[in-house]
């Protein structure tokens, strides 16, 4: 396996020492693919960015047919150009594209969520999500689409299939059609409903067309990587998907 979402310390958010995601990563006998993050013009007024030249200067050295180096964008419709320079100015072997904010609005931030219902802030989630997926033609893969469930403060956080259908249906059709994969983002496997609900969104990526997902963990802590794997592999089995990792921005199969 690969696992394809890892932060080290180039993330504002990680202090991980690659040396030490290698060392678990051998352990475990995985691939691992690092994925820093980029979020430009984010609501707080900051750009959450880090040293690509000194990024790719530190760890090309690392590379090899298990380490691949790439990038997580973080997707907003005020910053598709911008995003879509850095990334053609960089050889990352694969590009997550992540909703962290809709529209203006950060999801991690609890007060986002202040005055909202569920379905109100929920619809602006997806919402830039479809936007976005189709106007970012240059990303592999969509990161965590229940990334929203992590943090959001109702009693039921989870993006139920049936209840957006409608967004998840236009999401799900245009990374098909324009040819992108879809992340199995394991952070919450161990959550039973949270599995449920998934299994139903693969599901519907499946029935319109999706063929391929890649798996990562999103580790911020070497002990992360690769959790929940066996969960990953098993809805690849029940939704009948095939589970890749990118290279020199190319689909190679496990
Ligand atoms: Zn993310
Ligand atoms: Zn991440």
């Amino acid at each position: 396996m690969v696992d394809s979402h890892i932060h080290t310390e180039f993330s504002s958010d990680s202090e991980m020492k690659l040396q030490h995601g290698i060392e678990h990563g051998t352990k475990l006998d995985i691939g691992m693919t690092i994925t820093e993050h980029l979020d430009l013009k984010f609501p707080t007024g900051t750009d959450f960015t880090f040293d690509i030249d000194k990024y790719f200067k530190d760890y090309e050295k690392y590379k090899s047919s298990k380490l691949m180096l790439g990038i997580e964008i973080g997707m907003q419709l005020n910053c598709i150009e911008e995003n879509r320079e850095i990334i053609n100015k960089y050889p990352f072997d694969y590009v997550i594209g992540s909703i962290h904010a809709a529209d203006g609005e950060d999801i991690f931030n609890p007060k986002s969520y202040e005055g909202k219902s569920k379905s109100e802030f929920f619809e602006q989630y997806f919402s830039s999500m479809v936007d976005c997926v189709k106007k970012y033609d240059f990303i592999d893969s969509l990161g965590h689409i229940d990334y929203i469930s992590r943090y959001a403060t109702y009693k039921d956080n989870e993006i139920n299939y049936l209840e957006f259908k409608e967004y998840i249906d236009e999401v799900l059709k245009a990374l098909v059609h324009n040819g992108k994969v879809m992340e199995i983002n394991t952070r919450r496997l161990k959550n039973v409903e949270a599995y449920k609900n998934l299994v139903q969104v693969y599901s519907a990526y499946k029935q319109i067309g999706g063929k391929y997902v890649t798996i990562g963990s999103d580790a911020h802590y070497a002990e992360d990587i690769g959790n929940n794997f066996t969960v990953a592999s098993r809805i690849c089995q029940v939704c009948d998907l095939k589970p890749v990792y990118f290279k020199n921005r190319k689909m190679e199969f496990i």
